[in-house]
């Protein structure tokens, strides 16, 4: 009530559980124009694994209001966790215990774009799909995309650092992003909204903010380089025998497309297979080709349409006569180019309709990349957890993989009937140990969140650690933001 109290007059926007329900509640709860009292969205993650206990959820609408909140959280001790679209997958975005969760999708105003430099400056609040939609009306495009573009927020998209499925040629947001607005723990307001390109006065602040899943400050705004869109989209989707003929494939098709190639994407037979069982809306655009283990997804964005698709017309021919492919199919039109990404798109949430699942976001060296699935499925086969001929009495359902091989990150998802710590234990820490062997990251693109803050160390050294704890202390030292998660 108190917390509450504190912002009776102010216009934040208050969502409260409805155990506050004494009168003193409903009037405050009145004068605030409380909106809901169900909170359970905004408790659980969009996987259904992660569930925290908030009681308050604030929706500022301003960088003062988050400003404010921070302040008087920092001074009565309060921890909060800042949360944008809610669709992370490492648990970062909903409170472990009763944290005060400070939801961002009221601040969605795009501030201001520059059609010279195509450079838009917008509230953290946006969602991505909103964000690309606004700048290609203008001719420019988000230089990130991804399967959750309709829900998820540039500000989460910052806070993550998300790569998604064009990195291999816009690059990192650690690149396309010009400036910040930030809000630290004790209130102070960082405005870093920078629209230049070069900018060597000092350090970078901005870049520690950039995937520090709100552990340091909230992100309130954004200042982000938008590429022009290409007048020349093409996309084709191989079926591919076996793992090696996938990197295979990749070299061909850097050779032949280099410049113009913008997505490199692939799955394996298993992921397309739960795709067609679970969004019946799709087909599959190469039928007849079950002995396929793999299948590649490539995009060209260029600016001449002929010249673009003679050149993968030409990578196909090639690819077809050394026996890359057993069968190729290359989009024509717009219907075929979003059907052929849906099936991509479309297997995170296929994954999720076929029960629990357990998911790891890996980066590792191209050669090992899919061998984690293998190595995994048999350790899980071994543990018995996993009874590849009597799926009713198995815990495990299956092991698949996809994900990005162009930026050499693989999804591993290992599906099941419920969540259970026998079958986690079985992954973790192997899941872990392989990589480290392997030279890989424990998290590519999805964070550590509360799934891997305590692994850290597999891809981390002390030192470094310490250093990033000593910068956490620095920034929040009373430790209210976005606790018992990512450095733990
Ligand atoms: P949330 O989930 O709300 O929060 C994520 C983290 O950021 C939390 O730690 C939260 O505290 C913090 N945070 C959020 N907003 C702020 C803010 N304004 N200031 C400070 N901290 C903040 N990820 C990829 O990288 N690549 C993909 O290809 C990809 N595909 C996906 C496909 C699907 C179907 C789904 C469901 C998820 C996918 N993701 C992917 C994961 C997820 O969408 C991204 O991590 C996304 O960037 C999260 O944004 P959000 O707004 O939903 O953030």
């Amino acid at each position: 009530i108190s917390i509450l109290s504190h912002w009776c007059d102010g216009k934040l926007e208050i969502l409260a559980e409805d155990e506050v329900n004494n009168e003193d509640a409903e009037s405050i709860l009145g004068k605030l124009g409380v909106l809901e009292f169900d909170l359970e969205s905004y408790n659980v993650d969009w996987m259904k694994k992660y569930k925290g206990k908030s009681e308050i959820v604030l929706r500022p609408k301003s960088v003062q209001e988050v400003s404010e909140v921070l302040k008087y959280c920092n001074s009565e001790n309060l921890a909060v966790c800042p949360q944008g679209g809610n669709t992370g997958l490492v648990g970062g975005g909903v409170s472990v215990f009763d944290e005060i969760i400070i939801q961002l999708g009221r601040m969605n105003e795009i501030r201001s774009f520059d059609e010279q430099s195509g450079v838009a400056v917008c509230d953290a609040g946006v969602i991505l799909e909103n964000l690309d939609n606004f700048v290609g009306e203008r001719g420019y495009m988000c230089p990130l995309d991804l399967g959750a573009k309709g829900t998820c927020q540039i500000g989460g998209n910052i806070s993550t650092n998300a790569g998604g499925l064009r990195l291999l040629r816009y690059g990192s947001l650690h690149g396309t992003v010009l400036g910040l607005e930030v809000v630290l723990a004790d209130g102070t307001v960082l405005n870093n909204l920078s629209m230049l390109r070069k900018d060597n006065t000092g350090l970078d602040l901005k870049q520690l903010f950039i995937g520090a899943e709100g552990s340091l400050g909230i992100v309130t705004g954004v200042s982000i380089l938008t590429p022009k869109k290409p007048n020349s989209v093409n996309v084709a989707l191989l079926a591919v025998p076996n793992y090696e003929f996938v990197l295979e494939n990749f070299k061909l098709a850097k050779s032949h497309l280099g410049e113009i190639l913008s997505a490199f994407e692939f799955f394996d037979s298993k992921s397309l297979q739960l795709v067609l069982k679970h969004l019946n809306q799709l087909r599959n655009p190469l039928p007849n080709t079950e002995d396929s283990k793999f299948y590649v997804l490539l995009e060209t964005h260029g600016s001449n349409f002929e010249h673009d698709q003679e050149k993968i017309e030409m990578f196909l021919e090639a690819a077809m006569e050394k026996e890359f492919c057993s069968n190729g199919s290359l989009a024509q039109g717009e219907g075929q180019v979003r059907d052929i990404w849906a099936i991509r798109e479309g297997i995170p949430e296929a994954c999720g309709k076929e029960g629990a699942v357990y998911k790891y976001d890996i980066s590792l060296p191209l050669k090992s990349l899919y061998s984690l699935c293998e190595v995994v499925e048999k350790k899980l086969i071994n543990d018995k957890i996993y009874l590849p001929n009597d799926f009713e009495n198995s815990l495990v359902k299956q092991v698949l993989g996809y994900g990005h091989v162009g930026d050499g990150n693989i999804h591993l998802n290992i599906s099941a009937k419920q969540y259970d710590s026998r079958v986690l234990n079985s992954i973790e820490p192997f899941v872990y140990e392989f990589t480290k062997k392997n030279q890989g990251s424990i998290s590519a693109e999805h964070g550590l969140g509360v799934m891997k803050g305590k692994f850290i160390s597999y891809s981390k050294s002390d030192e470094m650690i310490t250093v990033m704890k000593n910068i956490k202390n620095l920034l929040d030292p009373n430790g209210i933001m976005n606790p018992y998660k990512f450095l733990v």
